[in-house]
């Protein structure tokens, strides 16, 4: 059986918008070239699956009506109107553009199409470069996203699987859509870690937004402090996902993998290396493999440093879902060439050495900080642990 199933096709490309706008699908194809270089992806157990689209049901199970219909008339018609700025559209975030309706329900069908690989046992693991659009929300678009394709799939795992899905986040973004689509369902444990929303879009991701209703206690957060470094940023993971994960015992667990907490991102104020990533999927295949019969689908996400940061982070991650440790080495003249496109100097390894970035002035106090966030999550979210019914 293959260990892990790459979703993608060129059409995952089509998802973009202006030529200037920061999300760029030219670090999607910069990624599988370099996949394809190194020959890890195209292999038996690394097999290349084309995506399916998702269809206009699936989409409604996270989205209004109106909303897809507006998507739908800015995608054949690009052109301002009050119609589409009331749902989002046409802002400077997500401008309209041709064929937006299709290429975001691309990106739905992708991830869908991971998740039926897992899910139907053909892999145990799948990767997504071109999802991860978690700002989208139930009747507007926000930051770059237009259909939530994460949402999506989780209500997808729910319907044809009754499963339990932990919802894992680490985007130096705050994974705001899927959290208010699935607020109230206890079913779903939504968990970010991300950036403070004291200093970064989209302004929330608080620890003190815990769900209502039923699912009060089933929404986590961990606001990171600015300047954060690799080893805080996996303190905090460590001292709370695990735990989390044994307590609610998913079905499958589904990464939202943005590679935007890079110190050379230009849209956030993180210090984190691509040797980050391994390490965080490294220990989510081990919470998949401990608690869902391995089940774990990724997807991409955030990730602006579209030459010197996302190829390298994530074929890391796609070495990690193989389950390998890649050698620290690139193909012959990839970065010298790709240094020449990029106008700026592409780093050589995989890894991002230490020493590569001098340290953060504020390292101490960040780390105090982020110790103190994750100690107050925890107060606050395991006595409601207990109320699922389990010691702790
Ligand atoms: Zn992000």
């Amino acid at each position: 059986m293959p260990t892990a199933a790459f979703v993608w096709a060129e059409q995952l490309a089509a998802y973009r918008f202006t030529p200037e706008h920061p999300l760029n699908p030219l670090r999607l194809q910069l990624t599988v070239d370099l996949l394809q270089r190194l020959g890890l992806i195209g292999t038996g157990d690394a097999p290349v699956v084309a995506p399916r689209t998702a269809d206009p049901a699936e989409i409604a199970a996270v989205h209004d009506v109106a909303y897809i219909e507006a998507v739908r008339a800015a995608s054949r018609d690009p052109v301002p109107r009050a119609a589409y700025a009331e749902f989002g559209l046409g802002t400077e975030d997500v401008p309209l553009v041709w064929g937006m309706d299709e290429a975001a329900r691309h990106v739905c069908g992708a991830t869908l199409t991971a998740a039926e690989w897992v899910m139907s046992g053909k892999a145990t693991r799948a990767f997504n470069i071109s999802g991860g659009l978690h700002h989208a929300r139930r009747a507007e678009a926000a930051g770059f996203c237009i259909y939530n394709d994460l949402a999506v799939t989780i209500r997808w795992l729910q319907r044809h699987y009754g499963a339990r899905v932990m919802y894992v986040d680490i985007d130096a973004h705050h994974g705001d859509g899927v959290q208010w689509l699935c607020y109230d369902d206890p079913e779903v444990l939504t968990v970010s870690l991300h950036e403070s929303g004291a200093f970064l879009f989209p302004g929330t991701g608080f620890i003190d937004e815990l769900g209502e209703g039923d699912g009060y206690g089933f929404s986590v957060n961990v606001p990171l402090d600015a300047h954060t470094e690799d080893a805080s940023f996996l303190e905090s993971f460590r001292a709370l996902v695990p735990d989390l994960a044994a307590h609610f015992r998913p079905d499958v667990i589904l990464l939202q993998a943005g590679c935007d907490a890079h110190v050379l991102d230009p849209l956030t104020h993180l210090r984190c290396t691509t040797g980050l990533y391994e390490q965080l999927v490294q220990l989510t295949c081990e919470l998949a493999d401990q608690h869902c019969k391995g089940r774990l689908i990724v997807t991409g996400g955030g990730g602006y440093a579209l030459y010197t940061v996302v190829p390298r982070a994530w074929t890391l991650v796609w070495g990690a879902l193989l389950g390998r440790q890649l050698a620290d080495v690139l193909p012959a003249r990839w970065a010298g060439d790709l240094s020449l496109q990029a106008g700026e100097p592409v780093p050589p390894t995989l890894r991002d050495p230490a020493g590569a970035f001098p340290p953060s002035p504020r390292r101490a106090e960040v780390e105090e900080n982020n110790r103190r966030t994750v100690n107050a999550v925890r107060q606050q979210v395991l006595p409601l642990l207990t109320g699922w019914g389990l010691a702790f």
